[in-house]
C-alpha cells in the first residue's frame, strides 16, 4: 500500500522528482483488510456495505483522528453523512494530518462555520428546476439528478444539501415527470444524468433509464456524472460497461482531485470504459492543500491522460456552506492554469471556471493573453511571457465597444 509519509521537517524534493513521484501508479491495497478474501474485497457491493460511516470506525481505524476530526464527524449526520469505501479509505495516510484525500472526505470541525456569502445551494440549481430533480439552465441540455447516494461523500459537495439526506431535503426523483419534461422540451439535445452518482444504480436499472432517454428522437447525446472510479472502481464491471455501451453517444465525467486516486486499480476500472468506447473527461475542483500546486495539478492532468482521460473542468470551489477552509483562491487558480498552458500538452489542459453564484452557469477564468485589441490588430503574449502582434483581418470590428465607464455590478 501507497503512503505519502513525508513530514514537515522532511526535505521537499526537486519539482520534476515530485512530479515523477506523484505520477507513479500504485494499488490502494487491502490494508486494514488484508484478510477479507479477494472476492469479496473486489465486489462493489461488499465494499458499499463496509464503508466507514461512524465515529467509532473511524477512531478504530485511525488513531491518530484531531480533535477537530473527532468533532466534526460525530455532527456530520446533521449535514452531509460520513461514509468512505474501505479501498478509498486505504488511500488515506493517518500519519498526515494534511494528506490531501483525508481533507477530502473526513469532516472538520470548520464545516460548521458559515460565511455570510457561503450558500446551501450555491448554483441556483433549486431555482432552475421545472420538475423537481431536473435542472434546465443552459438552453439545450438539462441535468437529471437521478439520486442523492454516493459511494463516499466529499465534504466540499455542492449538492450537499440533498446527497445523504442528512439535512431532511428528502430527495425523491420521479423519473416519469423528469422525462417527461424532456421529452415535452425538443431544445433538449443533451441530458446529464448525475445526482448522487448514477453508476450505484444496478446495470438493469441503468439500462433502464438510459433506455428510456435514448427513445426520445431530439435527446442526441447522453452524459454520466460519477466518483465511482475514483471511490469504487470495484464498480466498473464487464456487464456494467456492456450496458452502458448499448447506449452511445454516452460521455462520461469523472471528478478526480489529486493524481494518489489515480490508483491501478482505477486505471484498470477507467480503461475498461474507455474500452467500451465511453470518452471519459474529468472535473476537479480546486481544493486547498488537497491540489492548489502547481506541480500536482500538473502530475494529475498527465496522470489523467495515462487513464485515458482528458482533464475537462477544474471547477472554482462553489460557496457552500461550511467549505471556506476547503477553498483555495481565485489567483491561485489563474497560476495553476498559467503554469500548465503550454508547459504541457494542450490536450491535458482543463478550462478553469467559476460557477456563478446564484445560478449564472460556468464562467471561463484564464490569465490574459490578449494584451490589448483594436480593429487592426491584436497583442498577444505567449506562455514564455513574449509578445506578439496579430495584424486583425478587415472584418475585426471589435465584437464588443469597451463600456464609457465601469460600472459596479451588482452582486447576485
Ligand atoms: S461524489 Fe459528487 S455528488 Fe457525491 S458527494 Fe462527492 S461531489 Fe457530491
Amino acid at each position: 500500500m501507497h503512503r505519502e509519509t513525508k513530514s514537515a521537517t522532511d526535505e521537499e524534493p526537486p519539482a520534476g522528482h515530485r512530479l515523477q513521484l506523484l505520477k507513479q501508479f500504485h494499488s490502494a491495497g487491502r490494508g486494514f483488510w488484508h484478510n477479507v478474501p479477494a472476492a469479496d474485497w473486489n465486489d462493489w457491493h461488499w465494499q458499499l456495505k463496509h464503508r466507514i460511516t461512524t465515529l467509532e470506525q473511524l477512531q478504530r481505524l485511525m488513531p491518530t483522528l484531531t480533535p477537530e476530526e473527532q468533532a466534526a464527524t460525530q455532527l456530520a449526520n446533521h449535514k452531509l453523512a460520513l461514509a468512505i469505501t474501505p479501498y478509498f479509505f486505504n488511500l488515506i495516510d493517518p500519519a498526515n494530518e494534511r494528506c490531501p484525500i483525508r481533507r477530502q472526505v473526513i469532516p472538520r470541525i470548520e464545516e460548521t462555520h458559515t460565511a455570510p456569502w457561503e450558500m446551501t445551494d450555491p448554483c441556483g440549481e433549486d431555482s432552475h428546476s421545472p420538475v423537481p430533480g431536473l435542472v434546465h439552465r443552459y438552453p439545450d441540455r438539462v441535468l437529471f439528478l437521478v439520486t442523492d447516494r454516493c459511494a463516499s461523500y466529499c465534504r466540499y459537495c455542492t449538492r450537499s444539501r440533498l446527497v445523504s439526506n442528512a439535512t431532511g431535503y428528502d430527495f425523491h426523483p420521479d423519473f416519469e415527470r423528469q422525462i417527461d419534461y424532456i421529452r415535452r422540451t425538443p431544445a433538449v439535445r443533451d441530458v446529464l444524468l448525475s445526482g448522487g452518482d448514477p453508476l450505484l444504480f444496478s446495470d438493469e436499472k441503468l439500462d433502464y433509464l438510459l433506455g428510456r432517454l435514448r427513445a426520445i428522437p431530439h435527446v442526441e447525446f447522453l452524459r454520466l456524472g460519477t466518483r465511482i472510479p475514483i471511490f469504487l472502481p470495484q464498480r466498473i464491471t464487464s456487464a456494467l460497461c456492456a450496458t452502458l455501451k448499448k447506449h452511445h453517444p454516452l460521455f462520461i465525467s469523472i471528478h478526480s482531485n489529486h493524481p494518489r486516486e489515480l490508483t491501478m486499480e482505477t486505471r484498470d476500472a477507467l480503461g475498461r470504459l474507455a474500452d467500451a468506447g465511453i470518452p471519459l473527461g474529468n472535473q476537479s475542483v480546486l481544493l486547498r492543500h488537497v491540489n492548489d500546486d502547481a506541480t500536482v495539478m500538473k502530475a494529475h492532468v498527465q496522470k489523467l491522460l495515462l487513464c485515458r482521460v482528458k482533464p475537462h473542468y477544474i471547477y472554482q470551489c462553489d460557496l457552500i456552506a461550511g467549505s471556506a477552509h476547503l477553498r483555495a483562491s481565485v489567483r491561485q487558480g489563474i497560476e495553476i492554469m498559467e503554469s500548465l498552458r503550454g508547459h504541457t500538452t494542450g490536450y491535458a489542459v482543463p478550462t478553469y471556471v467559476i460557477d456563478a453564484p446564484g445560478g449564472g452557469g460556468k464562467v471561463p477564468v484564464s490569465p490574459e493573453y490578449v494584451l490589448s485589441r483594436n480593429a487592426d490588430r491584436v497583442i498577444i503574449r505567449n506562455y514564455e511571457g513574449k509578445i506578439f502582434e496579430y495584424p486583425e483581418a478587415q472584418d475585426g470590428t471589435p465584437l464588443f465597444a469597451p463600456p464609457k465607464e465601469i460600472e459596479e455590478p451588482e452582486l447576485v
